[in-house]
């Protein structure tokens, strides 16, 4: 049987922070990092934006202030980015103020789905400079934890030590495992909103702050805002007994004013907490999503603001009219009213959002606007961590968006380096 001081499974920023922060530790080390494909499917394959201020993307649970900034420095350190300039802040923070409502001015930058692609192929060959070995394309099934060795689809391979992080795309694989293991977690929490998309024209704030990061009442927000050559796009989801649903996202490629379509596109979340007697906010999540599918014909819905205004659904037609003068880039959606879909409170709490938001920044409320639904967010995993290294059991760790310790790959950028550190010092 391959066996290996490590195993890190999941190629994301965690799982890549961990293997770099081992090997800084002890160049000796024998690492292995297996991923179910070629290369990580999360944010750094897709639009790549990263932020650099507290809270955004550190569960606050897991995250003090200053524990974040002392790691954020080391990202920071690592990654070096080209921090963008933001412009007229003011202005729109004196807006929000008004109606009760926050913008946080946040260090950021945007590598695209292209640049973040060159990031991850530039980050592996470090990785495999380092003597570091890649299994891409394999995955992780179980682990049996008595004889310290993982199953995958081909092999068994043994470990000294294990981090598993296998980012939201693994929050079933990551729950299974839990059962399997005996670990106790909760997932009481959700994101459930919508994506937006509309002309820049009717957004202009994002000439001035790339991802503008508003908070209202009622625990929404606006969430991963892309712009120039953006596309909304469906990921595809199954639950425990193989239904498929979709959930939206949005991304950009790099600033190419060639390919620029004019477009911005951003989520408004409103985060959920359930309290006894449902446990799962997962299952909750999940239903919303085959609910969404279910309307839609299999596919997302979306509707534009000026057919949801007026209470009636929208149709083909609501696509190709004078006022509706864009086309969705996510055409594999249905046509429709997401109020049918979305419940009641999340709907009331999100359209009141997008009113302030269209005080703040007048447009964004135009008849042509696009809502999409649903846009879910699995992070919410929150297993019982023994020690501040996120290790969940004799030899085992967890990291990254999957196993709740992030929200974003800076937030699991440094969680990667938390659990490296935690299993370094085991193996001393
Ligand atoms: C479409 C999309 C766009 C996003 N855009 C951004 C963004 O612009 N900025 C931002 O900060 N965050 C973004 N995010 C969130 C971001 O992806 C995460 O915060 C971050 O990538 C989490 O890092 P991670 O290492 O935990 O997981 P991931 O980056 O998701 O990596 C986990 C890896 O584990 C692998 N894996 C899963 N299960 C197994 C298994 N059983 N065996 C082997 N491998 C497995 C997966 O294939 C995956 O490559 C986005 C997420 C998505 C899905």
């Amino acid at each position: 049987m391959d066996s290996y001081d490590v195993i890190i499974v999941g190629s994301g920023p965690a799982g890549m922070a961990a293997a770099f922060t081992l090997k800084k530790s002890n160049p000796n080390l024998s690492i292995l990092i297996l991923d179910r494909e070629k290369f990580s499917t999360g944010g750094m394959r897709n639009d790549c934006k990263m932020n650099f201020t507290y809270p955004i993307g550190f569960p606050t649970e897991y995250w003090s202030e200053e524990t974040a900034n002392h790691y954020l420095d080391q990202v920071i350190d690592f990654l070096e980015p080209t921090i963008m300039p933001k412009s007229n802040i003011a202005v729109y923070q004196k807006r929000a103020e008004r109606l009760g409502c926050t913008l946080l001015e946040i260090k950021q930058t945007h590598l695209g789905t292209d640049g973040g692609l060159a990031l991850i192929k530039e980050l592996l060959a470090r990785l495999e400079a380092l003597g570091v070995s890649l299994a891409l394309g394999e995955a992780m099934e179980r682990v049996d934890q008595e004889n310290r060795f993982i199953i995958t689809e081909e092999r068994e391979i043994g470990y000294k030590r294990l981090l598993v992080a296998p980012g939201r795309k693994g929050f079933n694989f990551l729950q299974e495992l839990m059962h399997s293991l005996s670990i106790p977690f909760i997932d009481n929490i959700v994101d459930i909103g919508i994506r937006v998309e509309t002309r820049i024209e009717h957004y202009p704030i994002v000439s001035d702050y790339y991802d503008p990061k508003f908070y209202f009442p009622d625990k929404v927000r606006t969430f991963c805002t892309n712009s120039g050559n953006a596309h909304v796009v469906r990921e595809r989801y199954a639950t425990n007994r193989g239904d498929q649903w979709f959930s939206v996202n949005g991304h950009a490629f790099a600033p190419d004013s060639r390919h620029d379509n004019g477009l911005v596109n951003f989520a408004m979340l409103k985060t959920v907490r359930f309290t006894a007697p449902l446990a799962s906010g997962q299952a909750f999540a999940e239903n919303l999503g085959l609910q969404a599918a279910l309307m839609g014909g299999g596919k997302p819905l979306m509707q534009r603001v000026g057919d949801f205004r007026l209470g009636t659904r929208s149709k083909e037609a609501s696509f190709s009219d004078d006022l509706f003068d864009f086309e969705p880039t996510l055409r594999s959606c249905c046509p429709g009213d997401i109020s049918l879909a979305i419940p009641a409170k999340i709907l009331r709490a999100i359209w009141k959002a997008m009113k302030n938001l269209d005080t703040i920044v007048p447009g964004v409320l135009h008849p042509s606007t696009i809502m999409y639904y649903p846009e879910i967010k699995l992070y919410a995993n929150k297993p019982a961590y023994l020690d501040e290294h996120f290790r969940v059991a004799e030899d085992i760790w967890f990291a990254g968006d999957g196993a709740g310790t992030s929200r974003g790959i800076t937030g699991a950028w440094a969680s990667g380096i938390r659990a490296g550190e935690g299993m370094a010092e085991s193996l001393l």
